[in-house]
């Protein structure tokens, strides 16, 4: 974070009521305060994690509403009454987020519009809520004695609650589950491979912006001291992700920024457009919808980045000199079997990409497995760390000591059990620091669970595991030769970079059985070598490794053993040597030329 223009940002806002500010600033800025906390929480669910919800204003009224009921019919505490709203919303949060998160494409935006439209009316509807008159008669929140009767006393409270926001969300956004956040959009497929739970975590963040936007109607029902359904309405939740849209939908401070320029864009729309046009209406709705396609055709990522620019930038993730080694799995010995590979078989439609395929891996062996283009080798990786389930067949590895089925398995499951790999194509997080990118695959190392992490990382509490975890991602770089990019953007680096990345993370998963997948491709001569080097001493050190390579010097030198495929099918295995001479594998591999 930019602490110095962090300082001065809070300096300012604290002088602010201080200083003569007209009273219909110190409103403005009040109401500024509450979208922004509304705002942070779509950043972190939509900028950062991929989801889109236009209901967090439902969510603002449920905050709302639960503490102007307790209080007006019960004479309830607002402390009361923001514990209560918190429980509701969290719980109406979950069963929102388990029935659409796991849907893919529209489910989630189309439900949570159901869900702001229905709420709107419920509240508008229900007669012990005072239909839509509301509620009125809202008692003043009382802090260590104090009533904060009046705006600028709310303005303290308000902008507290922001300022908190924005360090609780960065620091969240900075440590394990927060890379496992980042890693949503765009990296469902790699994070689990690394272990992520990623339909909880969605479900998660989306029941941490619903409480966000419920405490931000708490704040709203005691600024007001009344409440009625329309700011809760359909048009407000649209607002709200216009205003993180606006301000940059990936970034916190973005958050604050377009919950400014659009309130009081809007405020000042609304006394002039009305002069410019002779007439009253919502006019400054047009407006707005043409300023958003013009921001979105101009600047993707929102006004923040603008402002970014001219602070100097220093990479968040950066690893301790020492820290204490994380716990490792015991390697298997003595070359037992540690994948069993029985009749596996993969069908796409009409297309058998892997045809009832059986092979071993033992223990601390290289084992190539070739063919040419379109094999099914990729296929075969997929089958076997559970990205793809299995047509028929079954899969067994060594785990605890005997073989066990992990065909079924998702692929979180079996990284667990100890097999990580890379992906052909590479799967990083392009934005994301190169040590960022391979911390992830620690992230089944960490001390904590999912919920007790994203606590833990918010308050900071988390330093042991965040070092213990950084360490260990810088350790494996430059085992991999990488340590120098470490602070590089991970889409910077050459593609042949990236795939030894990608080899430094699945190390970082601490695994038994490595899946590399064409690893070399894209190196040149000398790291070609490095990269020998480095999966002998892997293999020295107890690693079994499957092998997926196309260039026959390199998987020649290397391995035990191989396996050849052709059209999904095994055609041959044995030693290298004896593969070579294999008239099927010549007459299939290198197309018949002796
Ligand atoms: P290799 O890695 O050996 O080059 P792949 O495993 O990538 O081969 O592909 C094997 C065959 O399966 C190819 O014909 C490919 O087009 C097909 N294939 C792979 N993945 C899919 C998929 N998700 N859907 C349909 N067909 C696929
Ligand atoms: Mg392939």
């Amino acid at each position: 974070m930019m602490n110095k223009s962090f300082l001065l940002f809070a300096v300012i806002m604290a002088a602010l009521p201080l200083l003569p500010t007209p009273e219909f600033w110190i409103t403005l800025a009040n109401y500024i305060g509450l979208y922004s906390i509304v705002a942070l929480g779509l950043v972190l669910l939509t900028g950062v994690a991929g989801l889109t919800s236009f209901g967090q204003a439902a969510f603002v009224g449920l905050g709302a509403y639960a503490t102007a009921y307790l209080s007006t019919q019960f004479g309830l505490s607002p402390w009361v009454g923001l514990a209560a709203g918190l429980l509701v919303t969290a719980g109406a949060a979950f069963f929102i987020g388990a029935i659409t998160m796991r849907l893919s494409g529209h489910f989630l935006p189309l439900g949570t519009i159901a869900w702001g439209l229905s709420l709107y009316f419920l509240f508008g509807n229900l007669d012990f809520l005072g239909k839509y008159d509301g509620l009125n008669g809202v008692p003043p929140i009382t802090l260590f004695g104090i009533t904060l009767g009046s705006g600028r006393a709310m303005f303290y409270l308000i902008w507290f609650v922001v300022l908190a926001t924005v360090i609780a969300l960065h620091n969240l956004l900075n440590s394990r589950p927060g890379r496992a956040i980042r890693a949503l959009k765009g990296g469902g497929v790699m994070a689990e491979a690394m272990g992520v739970n990623t339909a909880w975590m969605k479900i998660v963040i989306f029941v941490i912006a619903a409480l966000l936007a419920c405490i931000s109607g708490w704040l709203y029902a005691h600024m007001q001291r009344a409440v009625n359904p329309t700011p809760f309405g359909l048009n407000q939740g649209i607002e709200y992700l216009f205003m993180a849209v606006v301000g940059g939908a990936g970034h916190l401070w973005g958050a604050i920024l377009g919950a400014t320029v659009l309130t009081v864009l809007k405020d000042q729309l609304q006394s002039l457009l009305p002069k410019l046009l002779g007439a009253s209406g919502n006019f400054e709705v047009i407006v707005f919808g043409v300023l958003m396609v013009l921001l979105l055709q101009r600047a993707r990522e929102g006004l923040w980045p603008f402002i970014r620019r001219r602070f100097p930038q220093k990479p968040q993730a950066v690893a301790p000199a020492s820290a204490p080694a994380l716990p490792m799995r015991a390697k298997q010995t003595g070359g037992e079997i540690v994948l069993e590979v029985d009749k596996a078989r993969k069908e796409f439609g009409g297309l058998v990409a892997v045809n009832d395929m059986q092979f071993n891996v033992r223990a601390g062996e290289i084992m190539g497995l070739i063919g040419p283009n379109g094999a099914g080798k990729s296929t075969m990786f997929n089958l076997v760390t559970g990205v793809l389930p299995v047509t028929r067949g079954e899969i067994r590895f060594r785990s605890g000591g005997q073989l066990q089925r992990i065909d079924g398995l998702a692929s979180r499951e079996i990284v667990r059990r100890g097999i990580a790999r890379t992906f052909q194509h590479v799967r990083l997080m392009p934005t994301m620091s190169v040590l960022e990118n391979v911390a992830i695959g620690g992230h089944l190392r960490g001390t904590h669970g999912d919920v007790a992490g994203i606590a833990t990382s918010i308050l900071r509490a988390n330093r042991a595991e965040e070092d213990a975890l950084l360490f260990e991602a810088k350790t494996q770089l430059e085992r991999v030769g990488l340590g120098h990019l470490m602070h590089e953007e991970a889409g910077s680096l050459a593609l042949g970079q990236q795939r030894i990345l990608e080899i430094a993370r699945a190390l970082c998963c601490d695994p038994t059985l490595l899946l590399l997948d064409e690893p070399a491709a894209g190196l040149r001569y000398k790291e070609k070598q490095a990269l020998a080097e480095l999966l002998k001493k892997l293999k020295a050190e107890g690693m079994s490794i499957l092998l997926v390579e196309h260039d026959m010097d390199f998987v020649m030198n290397l391995t035990d053993r191989l396996v050849v495929m052709e059209f999904g099918t095994k055609i041959a295995e044995g030693l290298p040597a004896e593969v070579q001479q294999s008239p099927a594998v010549l007459e299939a591999y290198l197309g018949g030329i002796d």
